[in-house]
This record gives structure tokens, C-alpha cells and sequence, in this order.
């Protein structure tokens, strides 16, 4: 990096309120405006479905925005009002939606490289505004900020700072955090950091899947190569970290937004591979930092498939962003169940035969026929669902698109009562 004189004198970090009552009654007027849905809230006044012709469309009791993408969203939009003549810059995205993430470039905010801090950082002077998006950022990147003494408006979700207390405890207490998440997303990265601790010595791992927790609950009962263990999770470990030394004593925490079945497992068959190596399990700590909102959208999602009053859902379309873990769990979860979709807008349904989407053994958009089910003149009912970072401007527009392909138009869906 260049060199930077704002660098030589470290500065306290600006915090600043935007959220003033007269700047938040013109935020909330525009945010409406932007991501608001009439049809949306009309299908959720009639219990969350409606038939017109032969095709249903059912609504999930909970998805799309929950309160910490609300928070964050309505903070940066603030922002851009307070500070309307000043540089906007914002760590990565501020969640995972591209419309979104679109709507604040255009707004003038311009998003910074969040994987390393680059020479974009730099350029920032004091005078600049920093906004911390809802997963958090790493404590180097707001070590740095503080340095800069630029503004910084942080609007980290309150469920994910509950986890960096979580992993601070850990640390404390000399306890490696085993961390369930994606060693590659914005929050398990900010997460992994605070696990380090204050004196920056603590210990972390990231594992992803109950393959992983096998293969780590072996090494704790002694059966593991040390070599083999470190190749394979490179890049998911703190500096430092031996699996022979760290081990030892264990603390495991989660992404908020990972599969609550999955994080529930992992639990645990690491807690008795510490049975089983130490008959007991003192050395072994755990606490479950899945979110409410993640787990209501999940439960949300149970309940429509169980649902046995009704005629079950032909296929799923699940909204939002390819890049979203919680959405991708609601994909995974509709996808053992019945033919799923994971679109990223309207867009993505081509025709009835055909459906742009999101594989997530590929992980790779892909376009699948889908012939049979959509064709019209069969009865057909349509699930849709959508994950914590999706507008419901965009749920409107995929309802009103399944609609007209099967010949029903948006003024009929809009007259409907
Ligand atoms: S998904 Fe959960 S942790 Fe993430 S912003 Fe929403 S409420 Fe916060």
C-alpha cells in the first residue's frame, strides 16, 4: 500500500448517528417506494395464497427482508442523506442482493474490495464515509478505518455481534472456536477474526459440512494425519493453529445464517468425539447462534411442505441472491423435497418450459427444461419463498411473471380481491 499520512497519526473511529427522526420519515418513504410490494402484501391479507384459473401461488408465512437487512438498508440510504456531499464507500456488499447492492451504486456508494484491503483504502482521508455492511468486517479492516479517522456508520446485525462476544468468550478462555459457516463469506471472515481474541492469540477453525466434522471429530480421537489435516483445511485456520495443540479444548459457534439441522448435528458429533476422548465433555463448549429471522425462514419453509390440508406445491421457486447462504439453505431444503428453483429474478423464467437458475451441486447458473408441470392447461401450484436479503419488489415481479406464462396478466393479478 502507499503510503498514507493518515496512517502516521491513528485516529479514533467517527461513529455517527444518522438515524434522526426527520432524515429516517424521508428514508422509509423511499425505501417503500424502492422494494415495497402491493401484491405481495394483498396475496399475504388472503392467508398467504391465491387461485386464479388453474394456478395457485403459495406464499411462505416469513421470507424476504428480515430486521438486520431492514437496519442496514435504511442506514445507508441514511447515510447518503446526512452526508450528501461527502465520498460514500461501503465494505463489499451491504447484503446479498445484486438489486440492492445496484440501487446504492447508483446512489453514488461505492463498494470497496472486502476480501483484502487493496489500495482502494488508501484513498480514503477523513473526510470520506465508511459503511460497514450487515455482516460485519474484519478487525483489520476496522483497525484500519479507525487509523483513516474517516467516518464509519456500522450496521452489523445485533445476531452477528451475539456470535463475536461467543468467540471472544472462547478465546478468553483459551478455547478454539470451530467455526460452521463458509470460510469465503463476509460474516465467518469477521467472525474468524474476533476469535483471535484481544491479545490476537486465540484460535479458530471454519468447517462446512458434517463430512468435515467427521473428519475433525476422528482427529480429535487421535486417528488423523497432521500433514494431511492442515492441507486440507488451508485458508479455514488461524496463523498458528495445530490441530495436536488446538484441539484440545473446543468452543463451536455458526454462521447465522447455516441450515439449523446441520449446525444441530455437527454439535453433536464434535461434543462426543470429545466424550470419547476424554470421558467427559468439560473441555467442550457450544452455543447455537443461528438467527431467529434464518430460523423462522427455514421453519416457514417446513410448514408449507408438511402443510396436509392443502394440495401439495407442484414445484418452488426460491428468490435471491446466488451468493446468499440463507437462501441457499432454503434451496437445499426445498430441493430434497420436490423440483426447486433458485432464480435470482423474474428474468430467470424464461418460458414455461424453460427456467434460468442457480445449481447448487455446480454452483453455477444453469438453464433446465422444465417441461410438463407449468404447461397450461394443467392445474398447478406454484411455492415461493425467498431468502433474508430479497425485496419484495422482486417476489412481485417472479409472482407476476409465473402468472402471465400461464396466461393470467398483471392488471387480472392486481384487479383480484
Ligand atoms: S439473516 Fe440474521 S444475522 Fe443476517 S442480517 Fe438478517 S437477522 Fe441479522
Amino acid at each position: 500500500m502507499s503510503d498514507n499520512p493518515s496512517k502516521q497519526a491513528p485516529k479514533k473511529r467517527k461513529r455517527v448517528n444518522v438515524r434522526r427522526p426527520d432524515v429516517m420519515a424521508l428514508v422509509q418513504a423511499e425505501v417503500e417506494q424502492h422494494y415495497r410490494s402491493n401484491i405481495v402484501e394483498k396475496i399475504r391479507s388472503h392467508g398467504g395464497q391465491i387461485t386464479m384459473g388453474n394456478t395457485t401461488i403459495r406464499l411462505a408465512k416469513q421470507f424476504g427482508f428480515c430486521y438486520g437487512v431492514e437496519r442496514a438498508i435504511d442506514l445507508a440510504y441514511a447515510t447518503r442523506k446526512v452526508f450528501s456531499d461527502q465520498r460514500i464507500f461501503l465494505i463489499g456488499e451491504i447484503i446479498h442482493n445484486p438489486e440492492v447492492n445496484t440501487q446504492l451504486r447508483d446512489m453514488g456508494i461505492v463498494s470497496l474490495p472486502w476480501r483484502k484491503m487493496s489500495e482502494e483504502y488508501d484513498d480514503i482521508n477523513d473526510q470520506d464515509v465508511v459503511i460497514v455492511p450487515a455482516f460485519g468486517a474484519p478487525m483489520s479492516f476496522m483497525d484500519r478505518l479507525g487509523e483513516i479517522g474517516c467516518h464509519v456508520i456500522d450496521t452489523t446485525c445485533g445476531d452477528v455481534m451475539k456470535v463475536w462476544r461467543r468467540v471472544r468468550d472462547y478465546a478468553k478462555k483459551e478455547v478454539t472456536s470451530i467455526i460452521h459457516g463458509k470460510a469465503d463469506h463476509e460474516e465467518t471472515r469477521a467472525t474468524a477474526s474476533r476469535a483471535l481474541g484481544a491479545e490476537k492469540n486465540g484460535h479458530y477453525l471454519i468447517i462446512l459440512s458434517l463430512k468435515d466434522a467427521d473428519y475433525v471429530s476422528d482427529y480429535i480421537r487421535g486417528k488423523g494425519d497432521r500433514e494431511d489435516f492442515l492441507r486440507k483445511f488451508a485458508g479455514a485456520y488461524s496463523d498458528g493453529f495445530d490441530p495436536d495443540l488446538h484441539l484440545i479444548f473446543v468452543g463451536v459457534a455458526n454462521q447465522t445464517t447455516m441450515l439449523q439441522s446441520e449446525t444441530e448435528e455437527l454439535q453433536v458429533r464434535v461434543r462426543k468425539a470429545v466424550v470419547d476422548r476424554d470421558g467427559s465433555e468439560e473441555k467442550y463448549h457450544v452455543f447455537d447462534t443461528i438467527c431467529g429471522a434464518t430460523q423462522e425462514r427455514q421453519n416457514a419453509l417446513f410448514q408449507m411442505l408438511n402443510t396436509k390440508d392443502q394440495s401439495p406445491m407442484d414445484l418452488l421457486l426460491v428468490v435471491g441472491g446466488y451468493n446468499s447462504s440463507n437462501t441457499t439453505h432454503l434451496a437445499e431444503i426445498g430441493e430434497e423435497n420436490l423440483p426447486t428453483f433458485f432464480i435470482r429474478n423474474a428474468k430467470c423464467l424464461e418460458s414455461l418450459e424453460s427456467i434460468i437458475h442457480y445449481d447448487l451441486e455446480h454452483k453455477a447458473e444453469i438453464k433446465s427444461d422444465y417441461p410438463g408441470l407449468m404447461l397450461k392447461d394443467q392445474p398447478i401450484v406454484i411455492g415461493v419463498t425467498a431468502g433474508a436479503s430479497c425485496p419484495n419488489n422482486l417476489i412481485e415481479s417472479t409472482i407476476i411473471r409465473s402468472m402471465e406464462l400461464r396466461g393470467i396478466t398483471s392488471d387480472d393479478l392486481t384487479a383480484f380481491r
